[in-house]
This record gives C-alpha cells, sequence and structure tokens, in this order.
C-alpha cells in the first residue's frame, strides 16, 4: 500500500511527521500552520480594575476605560474585567470562530449575565467558541465581559512555582481577537500527535510501533496543508489504524474526566471560589459538546461556595449530576490532610460532607477520594466504612522518597482489621492529559499485573484547577479499543470499583497505615495553624458536651446547631491538605488564623453560654461562685487557676466527676503529700511530688527524673532530658514540606544559657521553675517546668520567640527504655513504628507524626511524650524527640516567625502505657478543666464508662434530631472489651448508628441496671443515638 521504495530510516520518517504538526518549525507550510485561518480585531476592548474580587452585576457597573492587546495589569490578586465588543464578519459564513484570548492571568468569560467559560492559557484553554458554524440568522454583534484574576493557575510565585508570590506582578493581555478555527486540522493534528507517540513510546522493539510511523508517513504523503480537501484521505489512513482492535485480555483503563482544585495553597480560600467555576462551567460545555464525557468532583465546601457564590452554574451541575456526567465523589467536607486532624475531624469531614450530597444529589458518595495527600491514618478504613464508603482512590504514594509502594489495587486494611478496595492510579498522577504516554504508563507501572485489570486514568489540569480539554477528550476517543494501547472507556468511579470487587478474589492486603516517605516536615510547619486545629478541636467538642449536659438540663435551653455548624466546617476548611500541613502561601496563613479566631471568640461565648445553664440553681447566688466543668468521661483530680484578683493567680485542687460540674468551694482538699521544689547549693533544683522526682540543671534540663514509688530512673545515664537541639534545615526542592534524612547530621544542641534555672513556684499544689536559654542571635527559648500536685508527668511550658531560616528546633529526651518499637497516637488508636533503621522501610521513617502521646515501653516501664499542639515525633533507639518549630521560606517567606507558645509533658509510668493511663493523660493535658462562674446544688456526672479502655470521645444532639444526643466511643487499649455506659441522664430510647448516624436496628441495644453494655473489638468505634426525654 505504500509508496515504492519503502523508507527504511525510522528517524527521518518520524521527525518529518513530528515537523509536520510543530508549533515552531516550518509553520509556513505545514499542517499546524493551518489551524487558524482569518482573524479580525475587537470592535472594541474596555476595561476597570478592582482591588477586590466583586461580583458580576457590580463589575458591570463600573466605568471602563481603552485598553489595548498588550497592555499589562495588576498586581497580583486584583482583578482586571473587560468588556469585550465584537462584531464577526459576514464572510465568515459557515466557518467555526472564536475569540482567541491569551493572558497569563486567569479568565471567566461572562455572556448574558451569566458564567460561561474559564480562559486559562496555563490551562491550555485560549478559546472561547462564539459559533460552530456561522449563520447568517446568529448574532454577529456580541458583547461579552471577561473577568481576568490577576494571577496564574499556581498563584504568582516570585521565580518558581512555589517560591512566596510577588505582591507586585503584572499580567498581560497578550491576545484577544476573532479568528476562524479549522476544526478538520485540528483533528488531523490530534491523528498525527497520537500515531507519533505511539511510534515514540512503543520504541523499536514493536512492530506496532513501525505501522503507526508508516501510516503517520503515508499520511504526510497525502496530506497537502493548503488544500483541506486532501485530509479526508489521511484521516481515513489514521482511522483505520486506530480501528484495529486488541485481544479480550487487554489492560481496561477508565478514563474519567477531573480537576484537582486545591481549596487553598498558592493562592487564598477566595479565589478558589473563583477558580472552582471557572474550571467546572467549562466542564459544563465540554458536556454540551461531548454527552459520553464523564467527570468527578469531589469536596462539598467547593459545592457549596459554588452554590452561593454562582447559583445559576450550580444548577446547571444538578442537571449533569442527574444525568450521570458530572459525578460527585469522595464523601467529605474538603480533601482533608490524612494524618492531622483528630478522629472527629475525620468523622466530620464524611458527615458534612456526605450530608451535603445527599441533600443535594439525592445520594452519599460510594468512594472516598484523596489524591492529594501527605499520608494516610490507619484509622481511615473504619471511618470510611462507618461513613458508608468501602471505596478508596488516591495516588500520592507514589511520590515516596525512598520505596515503592508495592500495589495499585488491594485491600487496605485499618487497625482494627476494616478492610476497604483500595486503588491508585498506576499512571501516578490524577491530572492526566489523555496521551498515549498515559495510557501506556497505566498498564506498565500497574504492580498488581494479573490480580487487577481495570485501572483509572484521571485526566485535567489539576491542583490550580482548569480541568479537561476538548483535546484530551479527542485523544481518548481515537484509541478506545487499539492494538498494543490498553482499552479506553469513559467511566465512573462506581463503574470502575464494581470491575475492581467483581475480580477480587487475587487482591493483596496491606495492613496499617499508609506512610507517604516525603513531605513530613508537614507535621511541624505552620505551628500556628497546628494550635489552632488543636484547640479549636477541643473547644468545639467542648461546646459539644456542654451544650447536650445544657440542653438535658433545661427546657429552655437551645443547641446552638447551626452555629456549630458554620464553627466546625471553618474548622475542617482549614484541614485541607495544603492548610492544616502548613504547605500554603502567607495569605493563606493569616486567612487560617483569623478562622480559628472566629471559632475561639464564638466557641467560647457558646461554651460560657451552656455552661451558665448548667450552673445557676436558683436557690444559690451565683455571685462570686466558681464552678468547674470536666468534658472528659473520668473523675479529674487537678490543678486549676481561680479568676484572681489583678494579677495574682489562684490555685486550687479540684475534684470533678465525669463529664460533669463541681462546686469549688466542695472540692477535694489538698491531697498529701503535696509539691515541694528546692534549690541546691550547686544551682540544681529538685521537684517533687511524692509520684515524680525530678532533678533540673541550670539550663533547664532533667539531669534525673525518678518514678517515686519504685525509684525507677527515667533519663539514661550521662543524658539529659528536655535537651533541645536545632538542626539545618534545607530540602531538595520542597520547603514547607520536607525534611530530609541528612537533617539529623547536622544536629546542634541549644546550651547558651540567658538566664538560669530559679524557682519560681516553690511547692504547695504546684511548684514551677523558669529559665531561658538562646537559641541564636535572634531566637530565644523561655520555659516554665511545671510539677503539679498528684499529677504523674512534669510539664514544661515553653515560649520560643523564633526568628530563623532554615533550621528545625526539636527536644530530646533520651530515657532508659530499649524497645524495638514505639507507639504513636493516631485517630481513635495507636500504632507502632520502628525505633532502628533496618529496612529502608524502616529508616524512611526518620521523622513521623502522632497525635497527643507518644510512648516507647519496655516490659513494666516506659516512658511518653505528651503535647498540646505538635504532631511531629522521632523516637530513634532510646532517644525521644518531639518536633517543635521549622522555618522554611517558601511558599510562605515568613512561615513560623515570631512568638509561639506550647506545652508538652514527660510521663515514666511502670506497666504498659494502657494501664497506666498515659491516653487519659494525654486527654488532660489537652482538655483544660473549664472554670466558669456559677453555682452548683450537687456535683454532676452525665456519663460514664466503666472501662479505662474505652474512651467516650464525642456527645453531641443529633444531626436534625433535636430529642436526641449522638455518643461516640472507642476502645483505645487495642483490646476486646465489654463496658458499660452509664448516664444519669434521662434516656427513653438507644440506637446504635453508623458514623453518619443512620440507626442499626440490626444490633440491639444491651440495656442492664447500671447502663448499656457495649462490646468493642481493638480500636472500635461504636455511636449510639440517645433518645432524651
Ligand atoms: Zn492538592
Amino acid at each position: 500500500m505504500y509508496h515504492q521504495p519503502v523508507l527504511k530510516n525510522r528517524r527521518t520518517l518520524l521527525e518529518r511527521a513530528e515537523k509536520f504538526t510543530s508549533d515552531i518549525y516550518f509553520t509556513d507550510c505545514n499542517l499546524r500552520g493551518r489551524l487558524f485561518g482569518d482573524t479580525h480585531p475587537l470592535e472594541s476592548i474596555t476595561a476597570f480594575l478592582s482591588e477586590k474580587r466583586i461580583p458580576y452585576s457590580e463589575a458591570i457597573q463600573q466605568n471602563f476605560q481603552p485598553c489595548n492587546v498588550g497592555d499589562a495589569f495588576g498586581p497580583t490578586w486584583w482583578t482586571c474585567w473587560f468588556k469585550v465588543v465584537l462584531k464577526i464578519p459576514e464572510a465568515w459564513r459557515e466557518k467555526e470562530v472564536h475569540l482567541r484570548w491569551e493572558s497569563d492571568g486567569e479568565g471567566m468569560v461572562w455572556r448574558d449575565h451569566q458564567p460561561i467559560q474559564g480562559l486559562t492559557k496555563e490551562g491550555e484553554k485560549t478559546s472561547y467558541i462564539l459559533t460552530e458554524c456561522l449563520k447568517d440568522s446568529e448574532p454577529h454583534g456580541i458583547t461579552l465581559y471577561v473577568e481576568l484574576a490577576c494571577n496564574g493557575l499556581f498563584g504568582a510565585g516570585q521565580g518558581s512555582m512555589i517560591a512566596a508570590p510577588d505582591p507586585k506582578r503584572k499580567f498581560t493581555l497578550q491576545k484577544a481577537e476573532l479568528v476562524v478555527f479549522n476544526r478538520d486540522v485540528r483533528e488531523l493534528l490530534t491523528d498525527f500527535e497520537m500515531l507519533v507517540d505511539i511510534v515514540k513510546l512503543l520504541g523499536d522493539g514493536e512492530q506496532r510501533g513501525f505501522q503507526a510511523l508508516f501510516t503517520a508517513n503515508e499520511m504526510v504523503n497525502l496530506c497537502d496543508p493548503a488544500n483541506p480537501s486532501s485530509f479526508a484521505a489521511a484521516r481515513s489512513l489514521a482511522q483505520k489504524f486506530f480501528a484495529q482492535k486488541n485481544g479480550e485480555s487487554q489492560h481496561v483503563v477508565h478514563a474519567m474526566g477531573h480537576c484537582h482544585i486545591d481549596s487553598a495553597w498558592l493562592w487564598p480560600y477566595e479565589e478558589t471560589i473563583r477558580k472552582c467555576a471557572r474550571s467546572w462551567v467549562t466542564v459544563i460545555r465540554l458536556m454540551e459538546k461531548n454527552p459520553e464525557f464523564v467527570f468527578t468532583c469531589s469536596q462539598a465546601q467547593q459545592f457549596q461556595w459554588v452554590k452561593s457564590w454562582y447559583p445559576g452554574l450550580f444548577s446547571e451541575i444538578k442537571r449533569f449530576v442527574q444525568k450521570g456526567q458530572f459525578i460527585p465523589v469522595g464523601g467529605t467536607w474538603v480533601e482533608m490532610d490524612g494524618n492531622l486532624p483528630s478522629g472527629e475531624s475525620m468523622v466530620r469531614h464524611f458527615l458534612h460532607g456526605q450530608n451535603f450530597f445527599k441533600d443535594e444529589f439525592g445520594h452519599y458518595c460510594k468512594e472516598f477520594w484523596l489524591p492529594d495527600t501527605f499520608g494516610y491514618s490507619a484509622q481511615l478504613p473504619q471511618i470510611m466504612k462507618g461513613c458508608g464508603i468501602s471505596r478508596f482512590l488516591t495516588q500520592k504514594l507514589s511520590w515516596n522518597l525512598v520505596n515503592t509502594f508495592p500495589h495499585n489495587t488491594f485491600f487496605w486494611e485499618g487497625i482494627d482489621g476494616t478492610p476497604v478496595l483500595t486503588h491508585f492510579p498506576p499512571g501516578n498522577s490524577y491530572e492526566m492529559k489523555g496521551k498515549v504516554e498515559d495510557l501506556i504508563n497505566t498498564v506498565k507501572n500497574n504492580k498488581d499485573k494479573g490480580r487487577a485489570n481495570h485501572s483509572a486514568a484521571l485526566f485535567g489540569f489539576g491542583d490550580g484547577g482548569g480541568g479537561p480539554t476538548q483535546l484530551m477528550l479527542d485523544r481518548l476517543q481515537r484509541v478506545q479499543d487499539t492494538d498494543c494501547l490498553p482499552k479506553v472507556q469513559m467511566s465512573s468511579p462506581d463503574v470502575l470499583f464494581s470491575q475492581l470487587e467483581a475480580d477480587s478474589s487475587l487482591l493483596c492486603t496491606w495492613v496499617g497505615e499508609l506512610f507517604l516517605e516525603l513531605h513530613n516536615g508537614t507535621y511541624t510547619t505552620q505551628a500556628k495553624i497546628k494550635l489552632g486545629n488543636r484547640q479549636c478541636e477541643v473547644l468545639l467538642h467542648d461546646v459539644e458536651v456542654a451544650s447536650c449536659l445544657a440542653l438535658c438540663k433545661r427546657d429552655s435551653f437551645k443547641y446552638p446547631a447551626c452555629k456549630l455548624q458554620e464553627l466546625w466546617r471553618l474548622l475542617l476548611l482549614n484541614q485541607f491538605h495544603d492548610v492544616i500541613p502548613g504547605s500554603c502561601i502567607e495569605m493563606v496563613v493569616e486567612d487560617a488564623l483569623q478562622y480559628y479566631d472566629e471559632i475561639r471568640t464564638a466557641g467560647s461565648r457558646l461554651l460560657l453560654a451552656a455552661c451558665e445553664s448548667l450552673g445557676s440553681s436558683p436557690d444559690k447566688a451565683v455571685g462570686s461562685s466558681t464552678a468547674v466543668l470536666n468534658t472528659l468521661p473520668w473523675e479529674r483530680t487537678e490543678v486549676i487557676s481561680l479568676p484572681g484578683e489583678g494579677t495574682k493567680i489562684r490555685l486550687a485542687l479540684v475534684r470533678v466527676p465525669s463529664v460533669g460540674v463541681a462546686q469549688v468551694t466542695e472540692m477535694a482538699e489538698p491531697i498529701e503529700p503535696t509539691v515541694s521544689v528546692t534549690m541546691m547549693v550547686d544551682g540544681t533544683i529538685m521537684m517533687e511530688n511524692g509520684l515524680l522526682k525530678a532533678t533540673i540543671d541550670q539550663k533547664g534540663r532533667l539531669m534525673s527524673l525518678h518514678l517515686v514509688q519504685t525509684n525507677r530512673e527515667t533519663i539514661s545515664e550521662g543524658g539529659f532530658g528536655n535537651q533541645f537541639s536545632l538542626f539545618d534545615d534545607v530540602p531538595l526542592y520542597w520547603d514547607a514540606w520536607d525534611v530530609m534524612d541528612y537533617h539529623l547530621q547536622t544536629r546542634k544542641p541549644v546550651i547558651e544559657l540567658v538566664e538560669p534555672a530559679k524557682i519560681v513556684r516553690s511547692g504547695g499544689v504546684q511548684g514551677s521553675v523558669s529559665f531561658s536559654l538562646r537559641i541564636s542571635g535572634k531566637s530565644t527559648i523561655r520555659q516554665e517546668i511545671i510539677l503539679d500536685a498528684c499529677c504523674p508527668y512534669i510539664k514544661f511550658n515553653t515560649q520560643v520567640d523564633w526568628e530563623e531560616a532554615h533550621k528545625f528546633l526539636k527536644v530530646e529526651f533520651p530515657v532508659q527504655v530499649r524497645s524495638p518499637n514505639a507507639t504513636y497516637e493516631i485517630q481513635f488508636g495507636h500504632l507502632q513504628r520502628p525505633t532502628h533503621r533496618n529496612t529502608s522501610w524502616d529508616w524512611a521513617r526518620f521523622e513521623v507524626w502522632g497525635h497527643k502521646w507518644a510512648d516507647l515501653s519496655e516490659h513494666g516501664f516506659g516512658v511518653a511524650l505528651l503535647n498540646d499542639s505538635k504532631y511531629g515525633y522521632s523516637v530513634h533507639e532510646n532517644i525521644m524527640t518531639l518536633s517543635l518549630l521549622r522555618a522554611p521560606k517558601a511558599p510562605d517567606a515568613n512561615a513560623d516567625m515570631g512568638r509561639h507558645n506550647f506545652t508538652y509533658a514527660l510521663m515514666p509510668h511502670t506497666g504498659p502505657f494502657q494501664e497506666a493511663s498515659v491516653i487519659q493523660y494525654a486527654y488532660n493535658l489537652n482538655f483544660p478543666l473549664r472554670v466558669y462562674q456559677g453555682a452548683i446544688s450537687e456535683p454532676l456526672s452525665a456519663f460514664s464508662v466503666n472501662s479505662p479502655a474505652v474512651i467516650l470521645e464525642t456527645i453531641k444532639q443529633a444531626e436534625e434530631r433535636e430529642n436526641a444526643l449522638l455518643i461516640r466511643l472507642y476502645e483505645s487499649h487495642g483490646s476486646s472489651v465489654t463496658a458499660t455506659l452509664s448516664t444519669s441522664l434521662q434516656v427513653k430510647e438507644a440506637w446504635h448508628c453508623d458514623l453518619l448516624e443512620r440507626p442499626d436496628p440490626s444490633i440491639p441495644v444491651s440495656k442492664t441496671t447500671s447502663g448499656i453494655s457495649l462490646t468493642f473489638k481493638p480500636f472500635q468505634i461504636r455511636s449510639l443515638l440517645l433518645i432524651i426525654q
């Protein structure tokens, strides 16, 4: 069929085809040069610059000034509105006509008062189609508005993508004109591109690659760029090639459009709202032209934004959701970080997300969708399952720096044993472009060959939004069943997972966490965000508990459901996978901290209102009476600060019943022995409370920490506990994200004294010692070491003034414990990680995350390191280290600069940490007793649980059931137990329910005289609905 003589030079034929479609070379005579036909200038273009992001209706009222193509607009984060008046020449009858618009800013076209299409050069969207075939009857004169955000797809980084934004950048309107678009040239170019890619990617070892080469070459022979009538013959050659089919066993690629939009990252939250609109309206345009096109879209928050700000677009989206093309996925409020949010926060992501999807679109999501986060908690499978989800899609583990994760399709089993079917798209991307390379990578990289024959391929520009293009759809459409390429079908998560489930008998299981061997600086970066998160999680917990108690006690009390929903959603939003990890720009940090302030202010007000409803009984004067609320499910005896006169702090040792309140006047008498603090002649200080005996040197270091009862020393011989150390912290690229293994070789102890240890409080119910150290010329540490009466841990209240660059501050405790594993708290449970560096999987975890505590125990003795706002830990051999502060410079050039306050504590113990109540004490450190003005007639305890293994975590009003409380408990020791939940509240009925609070009548509630009897498997989460009188 080919011309004679057959050319044998692969290289010249290949490059001939490439040059024929090149947009750089030979465009005067090649096919690419014919893509666009005649051009025509706009009738007029005028502009209006706004510092703020204003609505369309407001924008069009403004005074628009003439401007020109080539003008630059800015600065960064401003918006330039353009009014575009155009007239299509009548001579362009039957032509496809585009508004060609090129700018480095992100644009949105508005027509007839509606957003109509996104225009983003970086997302390969530079054309707005005015007509596909110009008719005389169509309007030729049109007025459009273009809203141009003065930022790119990835913000405005100065010099590199993740550098801090350049606040003064200008964005240029490079092109704005009418142009004739030659669709037939586009189609032929796409044929060529696919064939050329097949030639290149199959290489010279596959005969199919040569077939593609000779087809492309013959197409060049047949095709005269100047003569469109020659195109059909060339196209039919290509079609013949693409139509040659595979065998039955070929791998199936499930292509799904996708557009990963970070809810905030290198741009602020407010810009994300517009990114969603720009991306999704473009998706709707593509769906109108391509009825087979399927698009997956996650994050309820983003739908909520579009619903609020672009109601017209939202109803169009709803229409395409009904048609099954626009597919909401994920089931969560945002795509949260997979490591740091608490167990309850994780549940709320699904609760708020699933309820939103159900309310708006009629059904819950069946897949959890989290392509881009920096690790995945081993408790996620159980939480997913409890929220109606048993399928999970992600891909970030392909970023592992050290080890290659061995699966793409597998069962992931959580710490409680719950399995979920998990799929990592083997193409290792959530923003493919529908290219041959994507398809071949999908097959080649699949690590479960022979076990799983279906894979997802997510296509569309992502991270900064953008989404799919017509070209991507055209590429995929050509190779649905082309011999030597995988089969490609436009698909949906449900279709993919159903196929995987149907043929899952050979799939392997991965047990425990999915640890990302990268980005482990995100456990520490932006310490104020971490602190805000922890404190607000605690505050909202306490507001819910107190409000439930008030609800049960007073008929007149109104549970603040709406306000709590609003505050929870702010907290959840900040748990987005570039905000809580601290990998965002300074503007986002400012927004996030402001949201935490809003939660703190409103939450404190709600807490006080609930406490006051609980407190004042009519027969007692409120006056100066002080009451204390304990929101935790065990009795606590602790030292509290009472409101004193002036600056003087009064301390008291109080006992408060579980989930209850007590009057300060009814407090327990000080229990002997109390605390004593003594300075020795050599300047060292002894602190003792009957449980612990600490010796502190002048630099604030623990020379010794004795467990009095067993006379056991905690600190290793010759070592110093509470030793601060500073490391150089220069990663390879991802500054805010990464701390590399080699930082460990740069350790410098912080030992320069500013003020030696001195006694602040010499004893009684509390003893304390303060000192300060110099970290560097600019940074200092001031610390108060506190020992309370009756408290089994020694507490370190720390203030750091931090002005560093690329340094990492940690605190170390070398302890007398030998164990191959350390234990770390995670969501609703804990897990172990090695303390040695035997294998690559072990040493890749040189910096790990944990929540409120980590513990290192040998038989009979152990040490726990507790914290109130930190997440980064490492335990190597016998040294327990807590990560305190980092100082990255990108993408926030001022990350973590300034003053920080945080607390950690060291708790040595006999026996296993479970029996020593480490878990309870870590809760106590984080959930302060709440002191308020009020009078209580008698101490109240609303709930208690008779097993120390079971933690009553959550007490809230049930969603949409005003007469019901939702109670959540979990087994925290890793044991099978039966526990009884007792309550003093009047409970009419009780139901087991799932995490979405759907009653489960299949599990009968077992009531005994003392309460509700519950059985737990290790780390099991249980939820109950209590119908109250
Ligand atoms: Zn992301």
